[in-house]
């Protein structure tokens, strides 16, 4: 067993170079591991301490999350909040404020857990994930990472080191939304994230859903339609259901979580254009708009 502290990207590389695994905040790993999910890897290499993991960037090409940034972070960054508000709306429902002190993007992604909550929004937002090895880098598209359950496209040698997400359009918002069944400590039940685009007079130009906690791995709902907001919002609705490949578990029956996407992805959808029309809606929607648990 052996644990490093990489204090750079360069030094974290090598160590997994030599079969260490990136271990950031640790609330998936070693979380996991505590419950039994599985044991801690043999070779630890801890990236949190890496300063150039932790920053977040807005320019003319958009934005770029540090992968070391954590949920707390992202929540209150007020660009982010504005610009990319799903991302920012998901964020602020991982855990608890302790969960969201320790816990990174970069895990979250990392992690692959279908039921994450910053996946829906990164795809909705159109996100790349930049992953580095002593090799070099290379830029991939969110919606080719995840395989599988807990399964990425990222090799064991290669780090995430931050994510990459463009400008949105003018008249353009963004909302994710969960079900849930308390208000802290919680997995989504199902949920939904929405960017939309509005034309001058309000249809939607624009729109993209994506759905959490309903099939293996985070899934784009395909078939939308543009034009009357309402229409958008029941096609979203129905394809959103359609779509849908939820599980039975201890938390939900397949056909609830089938009808319940339905229902999630139509409020993300109006609360996307509710942003894109200029209206404030506080981070995270769930809680502004009253949705899942009872205060
Ligand atoms: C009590 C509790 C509540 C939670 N609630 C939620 C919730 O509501 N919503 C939600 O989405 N999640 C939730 N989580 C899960 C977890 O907090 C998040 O997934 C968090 O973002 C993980 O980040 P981390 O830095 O702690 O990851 P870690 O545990 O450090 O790592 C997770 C995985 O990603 C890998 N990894 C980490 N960083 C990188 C990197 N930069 N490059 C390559 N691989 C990397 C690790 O090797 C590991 O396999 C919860 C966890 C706990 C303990």
């Amino acid at each position: 067993m052996s644990f490093t502290i990489a204090l750079t990207v360069e030094e974290a590389l090598t160590a997994l170079a030599r079969g260490a695994r990136p271990i950031a905040g640790g609330s998936d790993l070693v979380v996991g591991a505590r419950h039994g999910k599985a044991p801690l890897p043999d070779h630890l290499v801890a990236i949190d301490r890496i300063d150039s993991l932790r920053t977040v960037t807005v320019d003319d090409g958009g934005l770029a999350i540090g992968a070391g940034v954590s949920h707390d972070t992202i929540e209150r960054h007020p660009q982010i909040a504005a610009n990319w508000s799903a991302l920012a709306d998901g964020s602020a429902l991982v855990g608890s404020p302790a969960t969201r002190h320790v816990g990174t993007i970069g895990g979250n992604i990392c992690n692959a857990s279908p039921a994450m909550d910053t996946g829906a929004a990164l795809v909705v937002l159109a996100a790349t994930v930049e992953l580095a090895s002593v090799g070099g880098t290379r830029l991939v598209p969110i919606g080719e990472l995840w395989t599988g359950p807990g399964r990425t496209a990222v090799r064991a040698d290669e780090l995430c080191t931050a994510v990459h997400l463009p400008s949105p359009p003018a008249a353009s918002g963004s909302a994710y939304l969960r079900l849930e069944y308390r208000r802290a400590m919680e997995i989504a039940v199902v949920g939904a994230g929405a960017a939309v685009t509005l034309a001058p007079g309000g249809t939607v130009a624009a729109v993209r859903v994506a759905l959490s906690a309903v099939a293996p791995t985070i899934v784009e709902v395909d078939g939308l339609p543009t034009g009357d907001l309402a229409a958008v919002g029941e096609a979203a609705a129905a394809l959103a259901s359609e779509q849908a490949r939820p599980i039975s578990d201890v938390r939900a029956s397949d056909r609830y979580r089938r009808h319940a996407v339905g229902v999630i992805a139509r409020r993300a959808v109006l609360a996307a254009a509710r942003r894109a029309g200029g209206e404030s809606i506080a981070v995270p929607v769930n809680r502004a708009l009253g949705i899942g648990a009872a205060s």
